[in-house]
């Protein structure tokens, strides 16, 4: 192997695949250098170290070159998505920072914060925010001002207009939340299937920022408690007020990032290979290569007005398939501020 990297691989931008004996893609990357990267996995000083594990396992090493690094991260994560090899623990590059907020499927759906999508479990997630911790705190105070619940997934759920209910066993609730009227209880027929969709609509709108009944319910709240002298419970609601009001501004903060990032990004590539990445929220759309010709130029045209012009931009949820995507173009321009103004330049003088 470290002699077919000597002898073939350039140090350019690129991506590499590890092999196992049986054919099995046990580890993608990327580099900048791909050539000094992969001879690096050789000068392993340390049998214990990640590089010198994966060679043990592997017998060949495939690589393909991109024309610059942007493209290479790109691929790295496709590549990862498409053959989940086992030494990628994880498609987490800076998912630590990260957290989603996800809406789970079934007929009491829940609240759940993430810190990944999976690839087609259907979940509508909301995000990505920063804190993890901050965001649950929040959650929390959202789920009991809605109502909603928060126990195990897979809790029996039991809505008051299901026909079966009142053939079944006694209504006993699954915890203290329903009597203390911080769920609506859909475990023991507290409420219709369409009273708690009703409530999930809420808090959806809530997400997207179409809707402050939460917060204005609370308020109003707070201020009958004071108004009573009922101090002590005045200042907890106020401190809800509080939580709800950081996840409402987190959520403002998101909708502007995820727009902010479509554009057209033009960047020079190794030898002349000019690229054009269509970005549409925080994904890479289509690819092209920089157009030098009218003809080329009307081309790509014609195909940002067909990304950009056919999808509603104010859905704030992100499609599971599209969350580690969008993870990693949101990390690429915080940590390259200066190409996220390049490329929306260009975009504005288009
Ligand atoms: S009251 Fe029932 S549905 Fe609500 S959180 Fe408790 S167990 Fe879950």
């Amino acid at each position: 192997m470290r002699e077919s990297v000597r002898t073939g691989a350039a140090d350019r931008p690129g991506v590499y695949r590890m092999m196992s004996p049986g054919g099995e893609i046990i580890y993608v990357g990327k580099s900048k250098r791909v050539r000094s990267r992969l001879l690096s996995y050789f000068r392993g000083a340390y049998p214990e170290h990640k590089g010198a594990r994966i060679l043990r396992q592997a017998e060949q090493i495939a690589w393909e070159y991109t024309p610059n690094e942007f493209d290479a991260l790109v691929q790295e994560l496709r590549l990862i998505k498409q053959y989940r090899p086992r030494f990628n623990v994880a498609l987490k590059r800076d998912a630590h920072n990260y957290a989603f907020i996800k809406v789970t499927r079934g007929p009491a759906p829940k609240l759940v914060v993430v810190r990944s999508a999976g690839s087609d479990d259907g979940g509508a997630y909301y995000g990505p925010f920063l804190g993890a911790l901050r965001v649950s705190e929040s959650l929390r105070e959202l789920n009991d001002a809605l109502g909603l619940r928060d126990c195990a997934i897979d809790t029996t759920i039991r809505f008051s207009d299901q026909g079966e209910f009142f053939a079944g066993p006694p209504r006993t609730p699954g915890c203290i939340r329903h009597e203390i009227q911080k769920c609506l209880g859909p475990c023991i027929g507290g409420c219709s299937e369409s009273q708690y969709a009703a409530r999930v609509g809420l808090a959806r709108a809530f997400f997207e920022g179409t809707d402050d009944g939460p917060l204005q319910s609370l308020t109003a709240e707070m201020q009958k408690a004071s108004t009573r002298l009922e101090f002590e419970r005045a200042a907890r609601l106020r401190d809800k007020v509080q939580r709800l009001e950081t996840l409402r501004e987190q959520f403002s903060q998101l909708r502007f990032a995820v727009e902010t990032l479509s554009f057209l990004y033009t960047v020079a590539g190794y030898k002349g290979e000019d690229r054009v990445y269509l970005i549409r929220r925080g994904c890479v759309r289509a690819i092209c290569a920089s157009p030098r010709t009218t003809v080329e130029h009307d081309a790509l045209h014609d195909l940002a007005t067909n990304i950009f012009t056919t999808t509603d931009r104010r859905e704030t949820a992100v499609p599971a398939h599209e969350v580690d995507e969008l993870m990693l173009v949101s990390s690429w321009f915080h940590r390259h501020p200066n190409e996220l103004e390049r490329a929306k330049t260009w975009a504005v003088s288009r």
